[in-house]
């Protein structure tokens, strides 16, 4: 038994916390004209109809580039593969285009994985909880039934909405330099610390 592997389902973020698709998102706002520390899709909300379609196709165009390079993070692939072999459900949950979303996990084999893809056109997006409560009542689970993991702060913070446990995942790096580990329920720091947190019965990755 681990920390949370009582829980029926498991609710993932996509980019940074299974692929790496390398977005350089000082080089998108650069291009779309955008501030710095607001996040881009919030600043989308803000434009004109006709500036905001302008903007949605240098942003597809980058999303795009990315979903072609991205790499899957090295042992993401054993842990799904593990969590699969549980039974219990797991879903995704990415502020990234459908289009872009697809391209990613079918190119990188990891489509069949995941029951429930939930991107930013289909409802409210992070940090807003709609896409969690969403899946809760897709799966019959209740919300504290499921754990969103992630590794950005809005991530956590739809977990924290939403009511359910989270775990911000940071890469490498020490949780203090991460925005939301202080609202995480847990913070994995390497893949093996997910793996222990959502994962009975192995040892390791
Ligand atoms: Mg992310």
């Amino acid at each position: 038994m681990t920390a949370l592997s009582h829980l029926r389902g498991i609710i993932f973020d996509m980019d940074g916390t299974i692929v790496d698709s390398g977005l350089d998102f000082a080089a998108m706002r650069k291009e779309m004209g955008l501030r710095s520390g607001v996040p881009i899709l919030e600043q989308l909300n803000e434009l004109s109809p006709g500036e905001r379609a302008e903007m949605e196709t240098i942003l597809h165009r980058h999303e795009m580039a990315g979903a072609d390079r991205a790499t899957i993070i090295d042992g993401a692939d054993r842990l799904l593969a593990a969590l699969s072999d549980e039974g219990r459900p797991m879903a995704i949950v990415t502020r990234n285009s459908t289009e872009t979303t697809a391209h990613t996990l079918s190119r990188l084999k990891i489509d069949h994985f995941f029951d429930i893809v939930i991107c930013r056109e289909d409802g409210p997006h992070k940090p807003d909880p709609w896409a969690i409560l969403e899946i809760c009542r897709r799966w019959r689970f209740a919300v504290d039934e499921v754990v969103m993991v992630g590794d950005f702060e809005l991530d956590i913070q739809s977990a924290v909405n939403a009511g359910c446990p989270s775990v911000l995942y940071t890469e490498g790096k020490p949780p203090e330099q991460v925005p939301g580990a202080d609202l995480a329920t847990h913070v994995a720091v390497h893949l093996n610390d997910l793996y222990h947190l959502l994962a009975p019965g192995q040892d390791s990755i």
